[in-house]
């Protein structure tokens, strides 16, 4: 019979049914050095208490774009671990950073310094909502439920669709979803997106260092998901040129002042400050941002800074209850659906509060 590349769920169970003899299957994982991940397995004897408990380890970065072949050891940190939703029982995934053999961090590393700044702003409690879109494609390279070869009917009926017209690939979503719940990802909900194939979840609010980590794991995990079913996922902001929706990841913030009584005040404090550093920011939201930031398809031009209440064609949002209760958060709607969250949440933070 030939391979097929997804998971046999009802043979797999069989075997992840064994007893595994008390022993704990951490699944360590890190960001390689294309803004992808990568994960490989440990055997642990017991269950950790905090991720300080959880030994270091190393990987072999020359194979991901990471290191040199001739200093090819770079160094697995634990900084927060999840249950592993694909194991069960009290097997774990280990989210690490990633550091040189010099004691620097390395340059995937943007946990780093992210970290430090949430740290210096921690009394303003900094608390963000990613809305992560993505695309879902078969592994002939074609978008789901697309025809072969051809396009879908113009987009309209498919955004928050149902319907098997409409909706493609909604059992990877559902199964993400649990996923993300059972691993105690604060995922705040999922829906279907714009473009046919494309849909978006939700992570947050998260405070500070929090946002990055639980997103990548739930990238991660959305990786995994897909994979048993024999799908790809991905995170190129415009993977359908032409008259179709790129893919972004809508970044809500506040602070602690824009959450109280009167925080729209600070809101447009921060969107000035914001205004003034707009190349810096761009700079850091994502590769190929350019093909997406068009000023068409529910975006502002890549070039010019905006903003505006209840407005899907600006750099940045207010929410229309957030300017009727004068109150509470606004969303970024530049980064691009591959931004490093650890960059972005970084740059926000320092751009209004330093
Ligand atoms: P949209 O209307 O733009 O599609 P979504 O409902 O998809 O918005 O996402 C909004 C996100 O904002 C959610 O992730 C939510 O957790 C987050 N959020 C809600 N309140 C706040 C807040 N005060 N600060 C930061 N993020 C918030
Ligand atoms: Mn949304
Ligand atoms: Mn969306
Ligand atoms: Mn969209
Ligand atoms: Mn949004």
């Amino acid at each position: 019979m030939a391979f097929v590349n997804k998971s046999n769920s009802e043979t797999l169970k069989k075997y992840l049914s064994l007893d595994q003899k008390g022993k704990i299957q951490a699944e360590y994982i890190w960001i390689d050095g294309d803004g992808g991940i990568r994960g490989k397995t440990t055997t642990l004897d017991k269950y950790p208490a905090h991720a300080s408990d959880l030994k270091e380890w190393n990987f072999d970065g020359s194979s991901t774009n990471q290191a040199p072949g001739d200093n090819s050891d770079v160094l697995l940190r634990p900084v927060a671990f999840f249950k592993d939703p694909f194991r069960g029982g009290d097997n774990i995934i280990v989210l690490c950073e990633c550091w040189n053999n010099d004691g620097t961090p390395n340059r995937t590393n943007y946990r780093y310094s992210c970290a430090k700044v949430m740290s210096t702003f921690v009394d303003h409690h900094p608390w963000f909502g990613i809305e992560q879109e993505y695309t879902l494609f078969d592994t002939d390279g074609q978008v789901l439920g697309w025809p072969k070869g051809g396009y879908p009917g113009p987009q309209g009926p498919y955004y928050c669709s149902v319907g098997a017209s409409n909706a493609f690939g909604r059992d990877i979503v559902e199964a993400h979803y649990r996923a993300c719940l059972y691993s105690g990802i604060t995922i705040s909900g999922v829906n279907a997106e714009v473009m046919p194939g494309q849909w978006e979840f939700q992570v947050g609010p998260c405070e500070g260092i929090n946002m990055g980590d639980h997103l990548w794991v739930a990238r991660y995990l959305l990786h995994r998901v897909a994979e048993d079913f024999g799908v790809v996922v991905s995170f190129h902001p415009k993977p359908i040129p032409g008259d179709w929706n790129g893919a972004g990841c809508h970044t809500n913030y506040s602070t602690q002042a824009m959450r109280e009584e009167g925080g729209i005040k600070a809101i447009h404090e921060a969107i000035e400050k914001m205004a003034e550093k707009h190349a810096d920011h761009i700079a850091v939201y994502g590769e190929d941002n350019d093909k997406r930031l068009t000023g068409r398809h529910e975006t502002g031009h890549i070039t010019q800074f905006s903003s505006g209440v209840a407005n899907r064609g600006a750099s940045i949002r207010i929410p229309r209850h957030v300017a009727a209760e004068g109150k509470g958060y606004l969303e970024d709607r530049r980064p691009a659906s591959n931004i490093d969250p650890y960059r972005v949440t970084e740059i926000v933070v320092n751009s209004t509060l330093a």
